[in-house]
């Protein structure tokens, strides 16, 4: 296993974490997706199940413990995840028969043999879970009579990046902190250095929220070319091809399952789209009201003033409702009947603002 890194712009919360005098037993980080949360929590981990840790509280990556974790068997750390984020653990034995998309109540129920036990290593037990808001019901149940009765010695981390779906009873028994997202500036230097330089990183990580992460696992695949195609065709507003589009989109989210499973990065899904569409009407609202200029898709500026000069009078009411059905239609793009009538639905829909 790699290394655990600590990604720049957490290293101020590091540092303060482990300033801190008295430590809680849980910590709840709340981070914008793909900005490295997932890295930081197990950095953490590293760092309280190192035995010699160094003076700045980076592992040391020779002790035992150190060495245990990079064979994914300390006994003292549990990582509380969806299955299905291991379908291509590098320990065959890890894999999920079952994947699941959300932490399940077996996930959970595991903890408690480990949190009833003495610590393998006499130190600090770990738990890490992530993100936090993929608990089903009865798996948020669980962990928080955990929470509520909190062994000895034991950690808890959680990340999320949206509170709101999280149990309110659970938040409140965690300790909770607010990580932001990395300034461009910041995230560019870090792309940078990873891979090289490319011209579009402030581009790429402006139309994507600042989702690092995302930009890095995604710059050199088909993604943004896929995107760009995309939101090139809802330019054309009414004039629009919705059901040929809804045909191609249909099947790039098809292709993209296909290569998910063999492991290579997952491009686009229904979710995906829907993000593109809800961003790029979020940014023809700001347009066609004057409000400030594109937030996402700034390079299509000019094309999104044409498309909006162009609307009917009534386009910013129906938008603005349009766009409140999307978000709504958004919690569930994870598992639609059928993508194509979806699709088809939405497109059209979408032709009708104008
Ligand atoms: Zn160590």
């Amino acid at each position: 296993m790699m290394h655990t890194t600590l990604l720049p712009w957490h290293a101020p919360f590091f540092a303060q974490w482990h300033a801190q005098p008295n430590r809680a037993h849980a910590y709840l980080l709340v981070a914008p997706e793909d900005t490295g949360g997932e890295a930081l929590l197990h950095h953490l981990a590293a760092s309280v199940l190192c035995e010699h840790p160094t003076k700045t509280h980076e592992p040391c990556h020779q002790c035992a413990g150190c060495n245990m974790l990079a064979a994914y068997s300390h006994p003292d750390l549990r990582v509380i995840r969806p299955s299905m984020l291991d379908i291509n653990h590098p320990i065959e034995e890890l894999r999920p028969e079952k994947p699941s998309k959300l932490i399940t109540i077996d996930d959970v129920r595991e903890l408690a043999n480990m949190v009833n036990q003495t610590s393998h290593r006499g130190g600090t037990r770990v738990v890490l879970v992530y993100p936090a808001h993929k608990l089903n019901l009865n798996a948020a149940n669980a962990l928080l009579k955990t929470l509520e009765e909190p062994p000895p010695h034991t950690l808890f981390i959680l990340l999320a990046h949206d509170v709101k779906q999280l149990l309110p009873t659970i938040v409140s028994r965690c300790q909770r902190v607010n990580l932001p997202a990395p300034a461009t500036h910041d995230a560019v230097d870090y792309l940078t250095a990873h891979y090289g330089a490319n011209p579009n990183w402030a581009h790429y990580l402006i139309q994507e929220n600042g989702a690092v992460q995302r930009v890095a696992e995604l710059h050199d695949t088909a993604y943004f070319k896929l995107q760009d195609a995309f939101v090139n065709e809802l330019a054309h507003g009414k004039h629009m091809d919705a059901l040929k589009l809804a045909e191609q989109f249909d099947k790039h989210i098809k292709d993209a399952d296909k290569s998910r499973l063999a492991g290579e990065p997952h491009i686009v899904s229904m979710s995906t789209v829907m993000t593109w569409l809800q961003r790029w009407l979020h940014d023809a609202l700001l347009v066609a009201q004057h409000v400030a200029e594109p937030r996402y898709y700034a390079a299509h500026a000019s094309a999104l003033n044409k498309l909006t000069t162009h609307a009917p009078e009534t386009f910013v009411t129906r938008a603005h409702a349009w766009q409140y059905a999307l978000s709504q239609e958004q919690r569930s793009s994870e598992h639609p009947l059928n993508n194509r009538t979806w699709l088809e639905k939405l497109l059209l829909q979408y032709t009708q603002l104008f």
